[in-house]
C-alpha cells in the first residue's frame, strides 16, 4: 500500500462478515480452552493475546499501522510520549549506562534525561546539535547505548542533521533513536536517514484532535544486535525472567520492540488503552490530509510574521532564509514542514504575554499539533521550571512565542494574529 492508503487502511483488514471499522476490544483478558493453548501463547506472545497490558487486538492493529507508516517492523503503543521515551531508553540501559542526546529536545524530555533518569543512574551526555562528529564521538564510551535527537526540536525549531548523528551511531554500533513527533511519518521518514528506533508522542499529529494522550516506539528493524558487545547482556543472552528466550535470536529483526513488550511493558505496565488506540487509529486516517493543510497555513503565517513590524524574528524551516531551510529541504519528503512555528516578539516577555492573552480564535493550551490553532509562551508556562541557562541551552529565549497552526480557514487565523500583535504593542 502507498503511504496515504496505509493511513486509511493500514491497521485492519476485515474478514467475511466482520465489522468494516477496526473494532474496539475493550477487554482486559482473553479466553483459552485449555492450559496448553494458553501456555503456548505465553511462550510465543506473537501468536495471540492474553492480557491487555501485553497486547490487545485494537492496540495491536494501531501498532501495525504505526510500524507501516514508519517503514518499521513492529511497534509498541504506550500511555504517553514520555512513556515511550522512558521505556525505550530503559529497554537498553541499566544503571551506569549513558545516552548521548541533542540539547534541543522538548522540555519534558530534557527533564527526564537531565534529572529523573540520572537519579536512577542513567546519565545523559548532552551535545549541541551543531557539534562536529568528533565532538559527538568524544562523548562515547563502552557504556553508551543510544544517540538521541528530535526531528525538529520542540520548540527550538532546529532540524536534526540526521546524516551526521547516524554516521557516528553506525560507526560505533550504537542505536540511533529519533523522536519524530513533530514531522510525523508523512513529512519525514527517519529510517531513510539511518535511525534504528523512532518514538512518537501520538498525542500530537497522529491523533491530531487533542483527544488522546499516547506514545509509540517503532522498531525500524535495521539494527544488528547479535555480536554487538554493547548490547550483549540485555539482548543477546537468555532472559530468565522471560522463559529463557534470547531477544536478538528469537525475534528476528523486531528484537527491540519484542524486548520492550515482553519485559519492559510486562513489568512497568504503561500501555496505551484500547479506547485511545481506537481513537488515535481512526484520527490517523486523515494524517496525510491534515499535514498538508497544517503546513500550508503555517508557511503563510510564517511569511506574515516575518514581514510584521512587531516581530523580531521567525523560525520555520519552510521559510526562505531560515537557518534550517537547507537541512529541512534535504530531509523532508515534500515542500511541507508541519504546523508549528515560533517567533520572537518585540518587547520581550511582557509583550509575549500580552500577545498570548489578546488572542481569541487561537487558544492558549499546553498542546501542539491539534486541528485547532493554538498558542503558548513557553518561558512562562511549560518551560518555567528551567533556569535561564537551561532555557538558552534548549534554544528557548524569553520572548519566544510558539504557535501551533491548525487546519481552519487561513483568514480566521490571520485576522486573530494581526489583532493580537497590535495589542502586544500597547
Ligand atoms: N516529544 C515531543 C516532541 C513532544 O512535543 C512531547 C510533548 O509535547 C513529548 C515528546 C511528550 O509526549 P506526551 O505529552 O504524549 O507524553
Amino acid at each position: 500500500m502507498e503511504f496515504e492508503s496505509r493511513c486509511v487502511q493500514g491497521s485492519y483488514e476485515p474478514k467475511n462478515g466482520e465489522p468494516r471499522v477496526l473494532p474496539l476490544v475493550q477487554s482486559t483478558t482473553f479466553y483459552y480452552e485449555d492450559a496448553d493453548k494458553m501456555a503456548y501463547v505465553f511462550d510465543y506472545p506473537e501468536t495471540g493475546h492474553l492480557y491487555t497490558r501485553i497486547s490487545n487486538p485494537t492496540i495491536d492493529a494501531f501498532e501495525k499501522k504505526m510500524a507501516a507508516l514508519e517503514d518499521g517492523v513492529a511497534a509498541l503503543a504506550c500511555s504517553s510520549g514520555m512513556t515511550a521515551e522512558m521505556l525505550a531508553i530503559l529497554n537498553a540501559c541499566s544503571t551506569g549506562d549513558n545516552i548521548i542526546s541533542s540539547t534541543t529536545v522538548y522540555g519534558g524530555t530534557y527533564n527526564l534525561f537531565n534529572v529523573t533518569l540520572r537519579r536512577y543512574g542513567v546519565e545523559t551526555r548532552f551535545v549541541d546539535p551543531k557539534a562536529s562528529e568528533e565532538e559527538i564521538e568524544k562523548l562515547i564510551d563502552d557504556k553508551t547505548k543510544f544517540i538521541y535527537g528530535e526531528t525538529i526540536a520542540n520548540p527550538a525549531m532546529i532540524v536534526l542533521d540526521f546524516d551526521k548523528f547516524a554516521r557516528v551511531a553506525k560507526k560505533h554500533g550504537i542505536l540511533f533513536m529519533v523522536d519524530n513527533t513533530l514531522a510525523s511519518p508523512y513529512l519525514l521518514k527517519p529510517k531513510k536517514f539511518g535511525a534504528n528506533v523512532v518514538v512518537h508522542s501520538t498525542t500530537k499529529y497522529l491523533d491530531g484532535h487533542a483527544s488522546c494522550v499516547g506514545g509509540v516506539i517503532v522498531d525500524l528493524g535495521n539494527f544488528e544486535f547479535q555480536g554487538n558487545p554493547r548490547y550483549e547482556e540485555l539482548f543477546n543472552k537468555p532472559d530468565d525472567s522471560y522463559h529463557g528466550r534470547t531477544y536478538s535470536k528469537d525475534f528476528g529483526n523486531a528484537t527491540f520492540v519484542a524486548k520492550a513488550r515482553c519485559q519492559m511493558m510486562r513489568d512497568f505496565g504503561c500501555q496505551m488503552s484500547p479506547f485511545n488506540a481506537y481513537l488515535t487509529n481512526m484520527n490517523s486516517e486523515t494524517l496525510h490530509l491534515r499535514m498538508e493543510k497544517h503546513s500550508d497555513n503555517a508557511i503563510r503565517i510564517a511569511k506574515l510574521l516575518a514581514n510584521h513590524p512587531a516581530v523580531e524574528w521567525v523560525k520555520y524551516p519552510g521559510l526562505e532564509g531560515d537557518e534550517f531551510y537547507d537541512l529541512a529541504h534535504k530531509y523532508y519528503e515534500k515542500e511541507a514542514f508541519g504546523g508549528m512555528l515560533v517567533f520572537g516578539i518585540k518587547g520581550g516577555k511582557e509583550a509575549a504575554v500580552k500577545f498570548q492573552d489578546a488572542l481569541k480564535f487561537l487558544k492558549i493550551v499546553t498542546h501542539i499539533a491539534d486541528a485547532r490553532s493554538s498558542v503558548l509562551h513557553p518561558a512562562s508556562t511549560t518551560h518555567r521550571q528551567l533556569s535561564s541557562a537551561d532555557l538558552e541551552a534548549c534554544g528557548v529565549p524569553e520572548n519566544l512565542v510558539r504557535l501551533s497552526i491548525g487546519i481552519e480557514d487561513y483568514k480566521d487565523i490571520e485576522k486573530d494574529i494581526l489583532q493580537a500583535l497590535e495589542a502586544s504593542r500597547k
